[in-house]
């Protein structure tokens, strides 16, 4: 039995249906990330597991004990939200102590707890500090601290990061992580950016109107995606529209390459799809698998520089490494992209396929 399932959980808000029959299993320790668009579901799973929210079908278990009709506050969960829900009116030390205060822990163990917490956030000087005082980034962690302080079974986060600016929101990352990571916290993570996802989960959970799509290590999401949305939500993936020839061979802009076209027949219409770092440009020689086409646009980003090149009526993306000796070719030169048929992903010619 795992420490977190959830199984068969439906939701409806009177005759609309938001979840369909939720299933998941989560270890104790792990990380797991729902990600998806915004309104496919993901926070009424996680208030739902909170308690803040009725299930109308289905069930929650933690570490074995059925969860479904209790309170929140009999759940042992420790809930962190995308805006600061800090209590204005106290102070940090108080503010982390609040759950303590709630469970009856003595004060003098309150307050070597919340010293504690506070060093673990890196923060140990600012107990009689008011959250007016403090930071985007800063808040979050004392919200964090709140949160961990009465020791929960499982720790949700409901897009802790998004309201904070870039640069704080990508180092919050790893400090989250770090931090469950050493407690060996069961986390439940939200967000609908799939960076985020990709970087910080042991799994995600990739949701769609209400369903999983696919739930996997991050490897696996990106790199074999099982349905056309996991394919075109995370990552950035560039289509061509192709007609299935003989012999694992598809022509594209009247050109022939060998790319794996799955199940499709001769004849048949397909769309194949190429992340930016699968392809690359060829220089002087003709190599087997190419595309002639023509560069539409240069961004140069740094270590890597971001092309975009048109073949016939479809676009690709091609990611390349920032070479000091050789600049990149410029908009409307001609250029041949590689790259390997087992990079391509067929999506096959009906919508919905992978
Ligand atoms: P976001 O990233 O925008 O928060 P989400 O994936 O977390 O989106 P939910 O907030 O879970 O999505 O909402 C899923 C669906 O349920 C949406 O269509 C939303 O309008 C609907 N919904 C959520 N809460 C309620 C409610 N209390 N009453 C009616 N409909 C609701």
């Amino acid at each position: 039995m795992s420490f977190l399932e959830i199984a068969g959980v439906s939701k409806s808000f009177g005759p609309n249906t938001v979840l369909h029959g939720f299933d998941l299993a989560v270890e104790k320790g792990e990380f797991v990330t729902f990600l998806g668009p915004s309104g496919c579901g993901k926070t009424t799973m996680l208030r739902i597991v909170a308690g803040f929210e009725t299930a109308s079908r289905g069930t929650v278990r933690i570490d074995g004990q059925d969860v479904t009709g209790l309170a929140p506050n009999a759940r042992r969960i420790g809930m962190v939200f995308q805006a600061y829900a800090l209590f204005p009116n106290m102070t940090v030390a108080d503010n982390v102590a609040f759950g303590l205060k709630v469970a009856g822990v003595p004060k003098a163990e309150r307050r070597t707890r919340v010293e504690d917490m506070l060093r673990l956030i890196g923060l140990p000087r600012i107990a009689d500090r008011y959250p007016y005082q403090l930071s985007g980034g800063q808040q979050q962690r004392v919200a964090l601290a709140r949160a961990i302080a009465p020791r929960p079974r499982v720790l949700l986060l409901d897009e802790p990061l998004s309201a904070l600016d870039a640069k704080i929101r990508v180092s919050l990352r790893t400090e989250i992580r770090d931090l469950q990571r050493e407690l060996g916290i069961t986390t439940i993570f939200v967000t609908h950016d799939q960076e985020e996802a990709l970087s910080m989960s042991d799994r995600i959970v990739v949701m769609s109107d209400g369903r999983i799509e696919q739930v996997g290590i991050p490897f696996e999401i990106y790199n074999h995606p099982r349905t056309r949305f996991v394919a075109s939500f995370v990552g950035t993936l560039g289509l061509l529209k192709g007609e299935v020839a003989h012999g694992g061979r598809v022509i594209i802009d009247g050109q022939e390459i060998e790319a794996d076209a799955g199940a499709a027949r001769p004849g048949e219409t397909v769309t194949l799809a190429l992340r930016p770092e699968a392809l690359s440009l060829q220089a002087s020689r003709e190599r087997s698998n190419a595309l002639r086409g023509e560069i539409t646009s240069v961004a140069f980003l740094g270590s890597v520089v971001r092309l975009r090149a048109r073949f016939g009526r479809d676009e690709l993306l091609i990611d390349t490494f920032n070479d000091p000796a050789a600049p990149p070719p410029g908009h409307g030169a001609a250029v041949a992209v590689h790259f390997s048929p087992a990079d391509v992903l067929c999506l096959g010619a009906e919508p919905g396929g992978p």
